[in-house]
Parts: C-alpha cells; sequence; structure tokens
C-alpha cells in the first residue's frame, strides 16, 4: 500500500481522512516524530495549509520518509455576516478553547438574521521532489441559536449543514463524512494523487 504522510495529529479529522483516502497507509505527525508546533502565519487557509506542508517536507528531508508525499489542510468557519469570520482564526477565535469559541460565535451573532455560513478545508500537497499544489473544498450552511447535537469537535454542534439538515453534531460520521468541507477537497486531493507516480 502506498504511504501518505498526514500533517496532524487531530483524531476527528485523522478518522475522516482516513475513510477517504482508504486506498492509502496514513502516517501521522506522531509516527513520523514531529512534535514541534507550527506557526501559522498565513493570511488565508491556502498559505497556511502549504506552511505546514513545507515544515514537514524539510523536517523530513534526508530521512526515510522523504519518498512520501505530504497532506496538509487548514480549515475553518466563515461566516458572512461577521465578514467571514472567524475563518483562518477559527480555532483560536475566543483564546478559550472550543466552548469558549463556540460562546463567542453565539454572542456575535445575537439577534443576526442573516446565519450563512460555510466550513472551508484547503489541503496543500507536497510532492517528494518539493512541487506543492492546493485543493479548496467548501459546505454550506447556517448558524443555530444554540447548541445541537454533539459538543465534541469545534463549532460541529452550531452549524445547521444544509444539505443535511441538520447540524454536523447531529449528523453520524458517515453523514458529514458525505458532505463536509474536508470531504469534497479530499476527494479533489485523491484524485490528483492517483494521477501521479511516486
Ligand atoms: P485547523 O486545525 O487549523 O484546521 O483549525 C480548524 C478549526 O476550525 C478547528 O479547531 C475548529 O474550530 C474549526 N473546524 C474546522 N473543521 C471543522 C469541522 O468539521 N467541524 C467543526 N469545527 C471545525
Amino acid at each position: 500500500m502506498k504511504h501518505i504522510i498526514i500533517a496532524s495529529n487531530n483524531k476527528h479529522k485523522l478518522k475522516e481522512i482516513n475513510t477517504i483516502l482508504d486506498n492509502y497507509k496514513l502516517l501521522t505527525l506522531n509516527d513520523i516524530g514531529f512534535y514541534d508546533d507550527i506557526i501559522e502565519d498565513g493570511e488565508t487557509f491556502e498559505e497556511n495549509a502549504l506552511i505546514k506542508a513545507t515544515t514537514i517536507r524539510k523536517y523530513i528531508e534526508g530521512t526515510e520518509y522523504s519518498q512520501y508525499p505530504i497532506i496538509a489542510d487548514d480549515s475553518g468557519l466563515s461566516v458572512d455576516a461577521l465578514n467571514s469570520a472567524p475563518g483562518i482564526f477559527s480555532a483560536r477565535y475566543s483564546g478559550q478553547g472550543d466552548e469558549g469559541n463556540r460562546q463567542k460565535l453565539l454572542k456575535e451573532l445575537e439577534g443576526v438574521t442573516d446565519r450563512k455560513a460555510h466550513f472551508y478545508c484547503c489541503m496543500a500537497i507536497s510532492l517528494p521532489n518539493g512541487e506543492t499544489t492546493t485543493r479548496l473544498g467548501k459546505t454550506e450552511g447556517t448558524i443555530t441559536t444554540e447548541k445541537i447535537g454533539d459538543e465534541s469537535f469545534g463549532y460541529d454542534c452550531l452549524f445547521m449543514s444544509t444539505p443535511l439538515n441538520k447540524t454536523f453534531g447531529e449528523a453520524t460520521e458517515e453523514e458529514k463524512n458525505s458532505v463536509s468541507h474536508r470531504y469534497y477537497a479530499l476527494l479533489e486531493v485523491k484524485k490528483f494523487l492517483a494521477e501521479i507516480e511516486y
């Protein structure tokens, strides 16, 4: 089985990625021994995903892992009425973790009727020869006025998915994986990987 390095240790993301890239053996950052924090100081999802991918490419230079592609993602929630915030700052919106982020989002949207939002996911691919490319996925929804469903990951319980007509917090894994921003980005990544030799 071909190997790919996934620049993440987030178990929700890894599970989702594993389901879609089911014909590859995925290596995580733990597997390759990378434990540093990567400073994501880009201004777009794309720039941040590329920063992650190229940082890991440098780290594995000259090791047994250098023959594998790397996939790094940056994702987040963009809310129309908030000028696309929290966007690239989704993980650190409140500075107080997921629950703080959800509370802040609900507060910012108090009394706001236009609650349209999108999740975006940019996947950067770094190839063994150093070339990079990116693929973007997005999914549509609205922000609820209270939490509905499982609170375990990010903004899931506040995101009413338009295609599913339920929040990502209520959706089963299979349902979420069939319409998620990561799914759409990964489909494109899968297509790209199938067409290259490595
Ligand atoms: P990243 O790990 O830098 O991509 O940060 C993404 C942040 O956006 C996460 O910490 C979550 O707050 C949010 N996010 C991204 N994708 C999802 C999702 O599928 N569900 C809920 N929140 C998400």
